[in-house]
């Protein structure tokens, strides 16, 4: 089968599904937008507490993927998941809505990249959001399609007790992340909207997806893989995709094809097409069509290691913990909207210095009311009742890398994040998790706080060796992984600061993967941002 449109937007996630809106708007340009996934039905998906029901399994909205064993982490194989399916991982992720701090859209900016300051990015935020409640006005966006919400939980006692241990520990309050000043203790902001049946999560789906199906210049596939480009010469004329029943099609563009297939997909579909470097890419019988060294290389995550203490009080979030009150929570959610399954899994966080001669914050937290045996409640959540934080490096020096395990496009790649692999990286998450532990030792918790759950009594602390030997054996991905595509002009680039990959005409990658470095924060916002402004580039220049 063959098809020909302006543009084939390849993955509906954070940027995929913004691409397509804003390529369709103009009601001239014929857009088709394929996913790989399915539509957005999973009721999971759209509750924001159900997050703890999709993230711990691989399932049809979720690839669960897991990385490669590697001495750093103690040759563990570590759990990503991934959102698949209408909004990608937007359709998963845990609703927290931060934009990084203004140094490192300078940072991309010093590093050649033109047009991506912070003072250039900024309007692209704002032209997303849809901003509700108490923030730092100037920097929201009060008309866009992404509803964003700063969280007004008035039934987590233990979560402004931890603001105000953050502020007993000798760190600021902030009023807005994504305002004026990052650092700080606060609550987050959700990319959450109060619908008239309760809140509901706000992915890229629902924000720039869901409101525009009708329009008929832009087509939409679910269920479809895309395998690989076409090429006549070094132009991408389009692709090749197969359905769920084999039927492979292909589909070619007038203008361009946009790879928002996510970091770890959009560098394998180039891998496959012959895009990369030779060695990863030729032992698989694929033939060359461009060598680009850093395709799948540059690999950077959050990896964050959890503190938590049992509670003495059962004023924690246990108290929907068991299997008939987590129904009864879902039961009043759908009848009135309200109640702990209205809520998303973190409320809370912050953002400090890890030791006192860093320049700016390193340090994210995340905060919740709640303590489980593992972070992304595979071995679901105990009866009984604490509090944590996870705490992680927001701009680690570590690089990992991924590859393809074989030419087809159904096989999972192969995941080497090699966290902690630079010195620098150790150190620093030492010092973070000291500095966790020290916040929760503040008076503010002096009525709440148990026995230490996670590490337990049995670690000491205070000794290096032991604790990064610990660090090592129980972190875990935050979710973030990014820059496998990095945006640039030196040789381990992809793309150019006009998202175009470097020697091919027709083809830009527009998702999380073009970052150049790691934002400090959340990478939902960032990527939607990514994506608007790729969309005026894309514009200006047709
Ligand atoms: C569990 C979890 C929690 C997170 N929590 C947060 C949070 O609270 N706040 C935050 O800001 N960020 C969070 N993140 C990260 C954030 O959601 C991602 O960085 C962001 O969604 C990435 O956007 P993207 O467009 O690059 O990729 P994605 O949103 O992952 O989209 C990629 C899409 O491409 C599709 N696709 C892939 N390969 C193919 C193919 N071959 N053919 C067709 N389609 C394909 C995928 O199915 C997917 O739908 C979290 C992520 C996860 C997984």
């Amino acid at each position: 089968m063959e098809k020909t449109f302006d543009y084939v937007v390849v993955g509906a996630g954070s940027s995929g599904c913004v691409m397509a809106n804003r390529l369709s708007e103009d009601g001239e340009k014929s857009v088709l937008l394929l996913e790989a996934g399915g539509k957005d039905k999973n009721m999971f998906i759209h509750m924001p507490s159900g997050y703890s029901q999709i993230v711990p399994t691989k399932n049809d909205s979720n690839y669960g993927f897991e990385t490669e064993p590697e001495s750093t982490t103690n040759n563990r194989h570590l759990y990503w998941p991934r959102g698949k399916g209408w909004g990608g991982s937007s359709s998963i992720n845990a609703m927290i809505y931060i934009r990084g701090h203004a140094y490192d859209y300078d940072l991309w900016r010093q590093q050649g990249n033109e047009g991506w300051s912070y003072e250039d990015v900024l309007p692209y935020f704002k032209k997303a959001e849809n901003f509700h409640g108490d923030g730092d006005e100037e920097f929201h966006g009060y008309d866009g399609p992404l509803h964003v919400k700063k969280s007004n939980r008035q039934d987590d006692l233990l979560l402004d007790k931890f603001i105000e241990a953050g502020q007993q520990a000798g760190f600021p309050y902030t009023r807005d992340f994504n305002g004026a000043q990052q650092e700080g203790f606060s609550r987050y902001e959700h990319t959450i909207n109060d619908t008239p049946r309760g809140p509901r999560r706000w992915s890229s789906a629902r924000a720039y997806l869901h409101p525009v199906l009708n329009r008929k210049n832009l087509s939409n596939e679910t269920n479809v893989t895309v395998d690989k480009l076409i090429f006549d010469g070094k132009k991408a004329k389009g692709i090749e995709y197969v359905n769920e029943k084999g039927v492979r099609t292909k589909c070619f563009v007038n203008d361009e094809v946009i790879l928002s297939a996510g970091a770890l997909s959009s560098p394998q579909i180039l891998m496959r097409s012959g895009i990369g470097d030779s060695n990863e890419i030729t032992k698989h019988g694929i033939g060359m069509v461009h060598e680009l060294k850093g395709v799948g290389k540059n690999l950077q995550d959050h990896y964050g290691v959890t503190c938590s203490f049992y509670a003495t009080k059962p004023v924690t979030l246990h108290r929907s913990a068991s299997w008939l009150k987590t129904q009864l929570a879902g039961v009043k959610y759908l009848l009135l909207g309200s109640g702990d399954a209205a809520y998303p899994p973190c409320s809370g966080g912050a953002f400090f210095k890890s030791s006192p001669d860093k320049d700016l914050p390193d340090t994210q937290l995340h905060y919740v009311s709640f303590q489980s045996p593992d972070q992304h409640f595979r071995e679901g959540v105990t009866l009984e009742h604490g509090f944590s934080s996870i705490a992680y490096i927001c701009r680690p020096q570590s690089r990992g890398y991924l590859t393809l395990k074989s030419a087809d496009a159904e096989d999972e790649p192969l995941l080497y994040p090699n966290y902690l692999s630079e010195e620098e990286d150790v150190i620093d998450l030492r010092n973070a998790f000291r500095e966790t532990r020290r916040i929760f030792m503040q008076p503010a918790f002096d009525e709440y706080r148990g026995e230490p759950a996670k590490p337990g009594p049995e670690l000491n602390v205070d000794d290096d060796a032991e604790l990064d030997n610990w660090l090592r054996d129980t972190g875990e991905s935050l979710y973030h992984p990014v820059s496998t595509c990095k945006m640039g002009s030196d040789e381990m680039s992809v793309v150019d600061d006009k998202l175009k990959v470097h020697g091919i005409d027709g083809l830009r990658v527009v998702d999380a993967s073009i970052m150049p470095t790691l934002i400090a924060g959340n990478t939902n916002a960032p990527a939607i941002m990514i994506a608007e402004k790729a969309a005026d580039l894309i514009r200006q220049a047709s």
